[in-house]
């Protein structure tokens, strides 16, 4: 990459050793209103106190800018709001277009970063100051974490401390976004190769810390202070923990949920919202919805919604439900807005449809949907597969528009696909069906 950025090495350090205050906080904070507080607090109580704070807010919700204001008007605290659009959310690894957003407006010779989710320990500033000063050769510390798991009640699970292993050549993987410090100067010289600060392409969206860590390293090791003197707080909403083995794409038919409480159907790539009542009529089960982070709900635009219009104009009726006219037997499958005979009861459970899941209806609505071929049972004559039918032929695959797509078991565990219940095929069975993309859930580094 070309150095198209003007200020030479030299110039960069003279300008970073002359730098008050000492310490750059930047906090990246979006709806977390029960811990932002708290970290704000864990700045305040440093025993060291030459440092500035910058709190990154990326649009959260009314409650937790609330909480935020308390502290705004304090010395050295600095507030800035992205206002960014919901839609928008998703295309970058937004902590990490913050963090580059603050960084030309701090002071400080050194920077260090912290999450809504984290507080440091009083001591952290003096601790890392002490090892940076002493050793200018050493320009990058990092510190144990304690790492506490509570669950959706508040209540803490788990303890679990990340240690400190030595000097580091390469901490990905190692090391937390809130435990580190590092000089300005290693910034500078980052923005100066790489024409930015952090990484904040969406693909680093699970690990930005990793991909920036990555930068810092081609420079120099990471240093260790073998003291806690972070506590980073796992809930459920937890970004890491909602992430996680959710495949880039969602698969058509999924339920979601972001951290709100609206429950939504994927169809067709955009988002359905589903209304109480009528989740409950279309037999719909609350252990089937994914939870999926934020920024990942709003990369799907808005659809209609699922509502009660949807008894009214079965046009609009969501694909893969079972449904029969009262007073007639005969059970269709709806998918792409087709709805499909299922043959006989042996077809049924081939398929491992539940009858608890058949949702009765009136004859005329039924009718508002054309017939589609009928789905039969499962041999290598059978011309159509039920939509979003789990199969498994030593590895697992979900069908989808008469393909079958490769899922990894934990990507299908996610999805709250019934892996312990797959439908079986052989493989003369698997090779007359075209194989589609896979659904795969990928992290880099
Ligand atoms: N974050 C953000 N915008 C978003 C989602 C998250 O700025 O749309 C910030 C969040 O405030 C936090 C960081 O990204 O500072 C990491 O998110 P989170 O703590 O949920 O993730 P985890 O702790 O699981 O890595
Ligand atoms: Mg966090």
């Amino acid at each position: 990459m070309s150095k198209i950025w003007t200020r030479n090495n030299q110039q960069i350090k003279e300008e970073c050793l002359s730098m008050t205050p000492i310490i750059s906080i930047i906090l990246t904070s979006y709806n977390k209103p029960n811990t932002i507080g708290k970290a704000i607090e864990s700045v305040l109580d440093q025993t060291y106190q030459n440092w500035e704070l910058f709190i990154m807010d990326d649009n959260s919700n009314e409650e937790t800018v609330k909480i935020i204001k308390q502290y705004i008007n304090k010395p050295r605290i600095y507030y800035f709001n992205s206002n960014i659009q919901d839609s928008e959310r998703y295309k970058t690894t937004r902590y990490a277009t913050l963090i580059n957003e603050a960084i030309p407006k701090t002071r400080g010779k050194y920077l260090t970063y912290l999450t809504d989710d984290n507080s440091f320990l009083p001591s952290r500033f003096k601790s890392m100051l002490k090892v940076l000063n002493q050793n200018p050769s050493i320009e990058i510390v990092y510190s144990q974490q304690l790492v506490k798991t509570i669950n959706e009640y508040g209540i803490v699970e788990q303890e679990k401390v990340r240690k400190t292993y030595g000097v580091l050549k390469n901490p990905v993987g190692w090391v937390d976004h809130c435990s580190i410090m590092h000089t300005r100067y290693l910034a500078e010289r980052i923005f100066n190769e790489f024409g930015s600060y952090w990484n904040d392409d969406q693909a680093y969206w699970y690990n930005g810390d990793a991909a920036f860590w990555s930068r810092l390293t081609k420079y120099k090791p990471f240093h260790p202070i073998p003291e806690i003197l972070d506590i980073a707080i796992k809930d459920d909403k937890s970004f890491q923990r909602l992430y996680t083995h959710l495949p880039k794409c969602i698969p058509n038919g999924t339920l979601v949920r972001g951290p709100s409480s609206e429950t939504y159907i994927i169809e067709n790539q955009v988002r359905r919202k589903i209304s109480k009542e009528v989740f409950t009529k279309l037999k719909y089960d609350p252990s089937m919805v994914v939870k999926i982070p934020d920024p990942f709900l709003y990369k799907y635009k808005e659809g209609t919604p699922v509502d009660s219009q949807v008894f009214i104009n079965f046009l609009l009726f969501p694909n893969q439900r079972l449904v029969k006219a009262h007073n007639n037997p005969a059970v269709y499958y709806l998918q792409n807005k087709y709805k499909h005979l299922i043959k006989n009861e042996k077809t049924f459970s081939d398929f491992n449809f539940s009858w608890d899941k058949i949702i009765s209806t009136h004859e005329h609505l039924l009718a508002q949907l054309p017939d589609g071929l009928p789905i039969e049972e499962l041999s290598e004559s059978t011309p159509i597969l039920p939509d979003g039918t789990l199969f498994k032929h030593e590895n697992y695959y979900i069908s989808l528009k008469n393909c079958l797509h490769p899922i990894e078991k934990q990507v299908a565990m996610k999805l709250k696909l019934p892996v312990t219940n797959p439908v079986k095929m052989d493989h003369s069975l698997l090779s007359k069906f075209k194989t589609g993309e896979p659904f795969e859930w990928e992290i880099l580094f």
